[in-house]
């Protein structure tokens, strides 16, 4: 997926995940949309700078990375949300594209991709995303609606 597809898949996953846990409409909804937003969207363009910097697909495309990301929040109380906005960027790129990532990079070089996705240059990349950020929007909500004991303790990353 382009840069301009990641950036979308954030801003509406940050909509959609306001009317998630806040569905009311009201100014919480919002709050907690901005709350995530801009996170959201830094998380989704981060795994991209290894087009600059080291292997793309590889070097900010693993499984390691996303662990680093995500440990920020409990060790250091910061980037709340950065870590989801990363794996959404590896979701689509998984999911969205024919070219996977590198998931267990530097260990293992293998590319894993998954056989729905499109190219990145294709016409349907829009539709693509649009129907991984649905994807990805449904688990959410189940996670929040069926599944709220295996989610972490949100209280710490969102506006009260
Ligand atoms: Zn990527």
């Amino acid at each position: 997926m382009n840069k301009r597809g990641h950036v979308l898949n954030a801003v509406f996953l940050a909509v959609g995940l306001g009317f998630i846990l806040e569905p009311a409409g009201d100014a919480a909804t919002f709050r907690t949309v901005a709350a995530v937003f801009v996170p959201l969207v830094l998380g989704a363009l981060f795994p991209d700078v290894d087009t600059h910097f080291g292997k793309h697909r590889k070097t900010l495309h693993n499984l390691f990375v996303l662990g680093i990301v995500a440990a920020y929040p409990v060790y250091f109380s910061n980037l709340h949300w950065v870590w989801l906005g990363v794996l959404s960027h590896y979701v689509l790129d998984v999911l969205g594209t024919t070219r996977g990532i590198a998931l267990f990079y530097p260990l293992w070089d293998e590319e894993f991709g998954a056989p729905v996705g499109v190219p990145v240059s294709s016409d349907f990349s829009d539709a693509m995303m649009l129907a991984v950020t649905a994807f990805e929007l449904t688990v959410a909500a189940g996670l929040v609606y069926v599944l709220p004991n295996y989610l972490p303790d949100l209280s710490g990353s969102l506006p009260v």
